[in-house]
This record gives structure tokens, sequence and C-alpha cells, in this order.
């Protein structure tokens, strides 16, 4: 059996079934019936959120624990506690950002009203990724209630453990006729993207992202694609070196590489990569020990074609490596792993590494890296260390990127005034903070004129007869 059950989920939908569609209607019609648009029923949503957060913590951390052996540390920094703060701030801000905005006028709108009123677009469709499954599905769902809009929710199948919490825990805490957790894999995403969304935020990779794009053009659908790909560090010799490896190499071990903003790879010069090298075999040994799989701090690979991904790169790369280079299948285990002097044509520098392999390309200064990374795709986000701010400025005006982070890794995502997301093949769009609301908002224009004398004198020009005259010609 398939179909919308009480609580207001989907079950997994078999082939040609109509779930998918029962469930888009369902929110279609509390949208249609006015449910999500006064204030009182976002804030309420919203309440029950924080709720679900502080009630569920320690079932957030377990189910993390599951699906990525995640920590307790990473799992409350990087979704738990993140989820709440922005939420938090959302109900703090709410108010604000509801309210109709009054740009300024000119002299002939001098006595009418000019507004731009905050509508939410109607049922918006947030698909999830697997490697922060909580974080990236319940933050843009957080901004499309906050905005006013139905939402149906697919969190990654591939995460089993939080895609089972949030398919248990969601109704038990959300209005479920307007908010409408769907579940399922490619076959039942698929199904999905035949109905008609009025907005859809997809978290994934770049070639599923077109999928969903050229899902969403039959509808012209408003799509946001938080994508992925290779982002770049680019490293000189001005920096202190030990700070450079440990922002860089928690960067990128945090959920050991699995992060759409994890370093990808580095770029600097011979003589660069050997102080970094040295200063990061002191820096790991002191993080995860002389044995990094005994370590509690480091996760797991998501699964084992991930991990069978992953060691092919290591395979390929034997000669290369400086630090790590162990695996182990049973544990979904890859060591932290260093690679040096490796080539643009390596299988290191093929694709999105995600996971805990950081290649280092020798380079001989800050123009050849520009280039390098100008016949690339547009990154995610791309890492500059240098403490010169005219290597910044260079590296800042000559390429272009999503975010570019001067020498910091993945803290500027926590900046929640500052709106993140790719640009080209990394994506469309942007969230967090307020430009999540935004991104759900359509942006209403709206003149409301009245029947005063002068204001009619003042635009009258505009009827027949026309003359020069009146043009002022
Ligand atoms: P994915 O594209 O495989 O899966 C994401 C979602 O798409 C899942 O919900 C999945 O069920 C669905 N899906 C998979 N195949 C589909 C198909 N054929 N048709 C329709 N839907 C389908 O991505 P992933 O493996 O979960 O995530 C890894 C990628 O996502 C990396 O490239 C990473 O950089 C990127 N990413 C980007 C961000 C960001 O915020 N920009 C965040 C996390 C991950």
């Amino acid at each position: 059996e398939s179909g919308v059950t009480d609580s207001g989920t989907v079950t997994n939908s078999k082939p040609g079934s109509t779930n998918m569609a029962d469930a888009v209607r369902k929110a279609r019609d509390a949208f249609n019936r006015g449910v999500t648009k006064p204030v009182e029923w976002r804030r309420k949503q919203l309440k029950a959120l924080k709720r679900l957060y502080e009630e569920n913590r320690q079932a957030m951390v377990d189910a993390l624990r599951q699906d990525l052996r995640r920590s307790k540390t990473e799992a409350i920094l990087l979704e738990v506690d993140y989820l709440i703060n922005d939420l938090s701030n959302t109900i703090h801000c709410l108010d604000e950002w509801i309210k109709p905005e009054r740009p300024s006028k000119g002299f002939v709108n001098l006595l009418d009203d000019v507004v731009i009123h905050n509508d939410p677009y109607g049922v918006v469709l947030v698909i999830g990724a697997w490697n922060y499954p909580l974080q990236l599905l319940l933050l843009p769902m957080t901004g499309a209630i906050a905005a006013g809009n139905a939402v149906i929710v697919k969190p990654s199948e591939v995460a089993v453990a939080c895609n089972k919490f949030i398919v248990e825990t969601l109704p038990k805490y959300l209005d479920s006729d307007a908010v409408v957790v769907v579940e399922g894999g490619p076959q039942e995403t698929t199904e999905l993207l035949k109905e008609k969304f009025d907005y859809i935020f997809y978290t994934g990779s770049t070639s599923v992202g077109k999928i969903v794009y050229e899902a969403a053009t039959k509808n012209l659908t408003p799509v946001t694609l938080e994508l992925g790909g290779k982002s770049p560090v680019y490293i000189d010799n001005t920096v202190d070196i030990v700070v450079t490896a440990k922002r860089i190499l928690w960067g990128k071990f945090i959920n050991v590489g699995q992060t759409c903003i994890a370093p990808d790879y580095i770029l600097c010069t011979k003589e660069v990569q050997a102080k970094f090298v040295e200063a990061s075999k002191k820096v790991l040994k002191e993080w995860y020990g002389e044995d990094p799989q005994k370590s509690p701090d480091l996760c797991r690979i998501i699964n084992l074609r991930h991990f069978t991904r992953l060691q092919a790169i290591l395979d390929n790369s034997k000669d290369k490596i400086a630090v790590g280079g162990k695996y182990d299948a049973q544990d979904k285990y890859i060591e932290p792993t260093i690679l040096v002097d490796v080539s643009p044509t390596d299988k290191a520098m093929e694709d999105e590494i995600f996971g805990p392999i950081l290649p280092i390309v020798p380079i001989e200064n800050a123009y050849e890296a520009i280039k390098f990374i100008n016949e690339r795709e547009h990154p995610l986000v791309l890492y500059v260390f240098s403490t010169q701010s005219n290597i910044q400025k260079l590296f800042n005006d000559q390429t272009r990127s999503g975010s570019i982070s001067m020498n910091d890794t993945v803290m500027f995502y926590a900046v929640e005034t500052l709106p993140f997301g790719g640009v080209g093949y990394s994506g469309m769009g942007a969230y967090h903070g307020k430009a999540t609301f935004d991104t759900f908002t359509h942006k209403k224009s709206c003149l409301v004129k009245n029947f005063a004398v002068i204001g009619e004198k003042l635009a009258s020009n505009r009827y027949p007869p026309y003359s020069d005259s009146k043009l002022n010609f």
C-alpha cells in the first residue's frame, strides 16, 4: 500500500503509483485554503520546530552517528545547534522580514503607495543531500515555512537513519497538511519531479542538479540549486603555516571530507607544499593520534559505493601519498590522506573528491594558480591563504566562485548575513539568514493610485491626443 498516511508522511511509492501526486495535492490544497499565509501559523510552526530540536537533540546525534559515525561534537556544531541558531534568528526576525517594503519613489508617484509585498510562492519542494542530512533539508524548509509556503520535503534516502528520523518526527510537530514529508530515491524523486511546484530547492550533485533543473523548466518553476565541485585552496609563503594547516585540515576532515565546501585540492609552490605536509603531520597526530582509525572523532564514509570510489583514487595515487593512505572496507574507513606533486591529469583531480583525500598540485605563483582555477568550472568556494592584501585582491578580482574566503575554510558558512550558494556548475541561488526567507519569497510589486485631482493632473500627459508639446520635445 502506498499513499499519504494520517501523519502526513508519504510512504515509498511503487512505479506508476500516484502517491507523489497525492502529497502535492494535499500541500496545494492547504496553501489554497490560505493555511500557511498567516504569520500566526508560520510562528506556530517555527516554535514547534524549535521544540522538535530541543526535545530530539539526542535522537539527532544518534541518527548522525548511525549514518556517518559522526562524533557528538560535529553533530551538535554542524547540524543540531546550527539549525537551532538559524531557527532562533528566523523567529526573532520574522515580523521584520514579512513587512511590506516601501522603496523610494519619484515625483509622479508622490501621492501614491509604492509597495513590495513579500508573497509566498505556493507549494515548494525541498530535496536534501545525505552528507549533512538534517541541516541541508531542515534549513531551507524553515525558510520556506517562514515565507508562508506549503512545503514538500524529500530527505536523502542514502542517510538511512536520518531519513527515518525525519519521516517519523516531523509530522509529530508540524502541521502535516502543509508540511508533507515524502520518501524515496531516484525513482520516487523522478516521479515527484513530474508534479508542478512553485519553487524547487535542491541540494546535491551537479549531475542530478541538471535533471532537477530540466524537470523544473516544464512548468517554468524557479529553482535554487546548491551543488558541488572542486573547491581550490591557494597558499602562499606569507602565512603562519601551522594555523593554516589547522584551518585547512579541519575544513577537510570534518565529516571525513564529505562536505560540499571542503577544500578539494591545494595549489602552492613546492616550498610551501613541504612546509604544509610537515605541519599537517604534527596536527593530524595531535588530533587523531598514531592510528586515526581508533580516533572517536573521525566519521566514516556513508556507504560502500562511495568508499570504493575513494579507494580507487588512493590506489591510483600510491607513489604520491605523503600522509595517510590506509583504508578498511569493513569499517568504511579512509585515513586522512595528503597527496603531493599531484598532476592535473591524475585521478584525484578528475571529480570532486568528497572524502578525506587532499591533493596538492604544485604551481609557481599566484598567476599560475589563477589560470589553473579559471581553466575549470566555477567552484562553490575559493580559499586563499595569504597575508598580502594585493594577492587577496588579485584572486577576488580575477576568479569567479560561489564564495571566496581568505585565511580560513568552512567558517564563512556560519556567517548568517553572508548568502551561501554557487555559480555556474556549483549552482544557482543562495540562502542562509534572511537570504533563505528571500529565496522562498516572491517580491510582488504593487502601485496603489488614488483619485486625487492633483495626482490625475500630474499624470495626464499620457492621454491622447498626443503632441510634442506634452512631451517637452
Ligand atoms: P545526489 O545528487 O546524489 O542526491 C541528492 C538528492 O537527489 C537525494 O535526495 C537523492 O534522492 C536525489 N536524487 C538522486 N538521484 C536522482 C535522480 N536521478 N533523479 C532525481 N533525484 C535524484 O547528491 P549527494 O550524493 O546526496 O550529495 C553529494 C553532492 O552534493 C556533492 O557534489 C556535494 O558537493 C553536493 N552538495 C552541495 C551542497 C551545497 O550546499 N551546495 C551541500 C551538500 C552537498
